[in-house]
């Protein structure tokens, strides 16, 4: 008999998560029929997603990515899941988890890629290498489709997805200018090779640090918060400029959704292209692009930062301080 520790939300969240809206249960595991897996988890992922998809009751749903973790598998009655292998699946915020075959509610299992290096660690594919990693690839590869030369803005350039965006864009030859909300963020982007880095809280204006960190303007903006922030990149695009909206999570903990002048008159004289997207649009891409950026990686063109905490009893608190910007690194529980 195998038992689960779970976190479920308890209430829906009223703007910010507090560590009430959620508790602790545990859960006796059935056993495994054909076709079933048993994951157990190694590291769980927190992801400011899971506050916009906080209406369902429980952290368990068909939603693609509702919650990672990277887990070992440690009992098995489907042999493309033996015994040992490790996977990244989507199951909720769980220790342990049985991966039903039938049905359509089987959450996206997928096998850690086997050349898998054994010096880095298998945290990465739930950050850097894995779904935010993807998501910056995607976004510039697929959405922006950037060319070496040209100028890209990236916003939240801290975090897990802007982080990469970053060097991503530098190993395809462009000059990369970010923005993040502390002075020891933009060191750090400094250090990962952005050419222009600065911190949008104290800058007296977000239009003026834009225009001054490329007074040429952008040609293409990885967007992640917007709000205020993306009213003024709009007014620093060159003409024909592409902005690919990743993410919003300036507006993610509004019970009112936010005002901002209309941002037509941008678009059109400046003739942008705008282009929302989900990293699950370009699924059948994933292990090759994982591949790829193993390789960068191995190359010493990619680096990541995590901070882990351990215990799985801190995912809320977690959670929390992730949604705050607090910390610098990808939010990732080891179990
Ligand atoms: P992350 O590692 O948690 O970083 C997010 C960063 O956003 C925080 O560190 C914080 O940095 C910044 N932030 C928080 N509140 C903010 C606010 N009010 N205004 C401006 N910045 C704020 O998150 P991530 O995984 O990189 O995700 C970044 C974005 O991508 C999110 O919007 C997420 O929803 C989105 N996303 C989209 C997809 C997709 O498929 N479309 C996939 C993954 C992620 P500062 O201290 O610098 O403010």
């Amino acid at each position: 008999m195998v038992k689960a520790k779970t976190w479920i939300l308890k209430k829906h969240f009223d703007g910010f998560p507090k560590e009430s809206n959620f508790e602790l249960k545990e859960e006796v595991l059935p056993e495994l029929q054909d076709g079933d897996v048993l994951v157990e988890a190694v590291y769980l992922s927190l992801d400011p997603y899971m506050k916009s998809v906080h209406k369902q009751k429980q952290f368990i749903s068909p939603y693609k990515y509702l919650n990672l973790l990277s887990g070992r598998v440690v009992k098995s009655k489907d042999p493309a899941f033996p015994e040992g292998c490790y996977v990244v699946a989507n199951c909720g915020w769980r220790t342990h988890s049985v991966i039903t075959a039938k049905g359509p509610a089987r959450p996206i299992m997928t096998r850690i890629v086997s050349e898998w290096p054994s010096d880095i660690s298998m945290s990465l594919a739930l950050g850097s290498l894995g779904m935010p990693g993807l998501t910056g690839l995607y976004g510039l590869e697929e959405v922006c489709k950037i060319q070496s030369g040209e100028t890209i803005l990236v916003s939240a350039a801290a975090g897990a997805v802007g982080a990469m965006v970053g060097q991503i864009c530098k190993i395809k030859g462009c000059k990369v200018v970010g923005s993040a909300g502390g002075d020891d963020k933009v060191a750090y982007l400094k250090e990962l090779g952005f050419d222009q880095a600065f911190n949008y809280k104290t800058v007296p204006s977000l239009e003026e640090a834009l225009k001054n960190a490329s007074p040429e303007g952008y040609d293409c903006y990885f967007e992640s918060v917007g709000g205020p922030f993306f009213t003024a990149a709009l007014k620093n695009m060159k003409p024909g400029g592409r902005i690919a909206v990743c993410g919003a999570i300036a507006t993610y903990n509004d019970t009112t959704p936010q005002m901002c002048p209309y941002p037509h008159h941008e678009i059109i004289t400046r003739q942008l292209k705008i282009e929302g997207f989900m990293v699950s649009s370009w699924q059948h891409k994933d292990e090759e692009s994982v591949k790829r950026m193993l390789k960068w990686m191995k190359e010493g063109k990619l680096k990541a930062k995590e901070v882990v905490t351990v215990g799985f009893e801190n995912m809320p608190a977690v959670f929390i301080r992730m949604l705050k910007g607090d910390g610098l690194g990808k939010a990732i529980v080891k179990v």
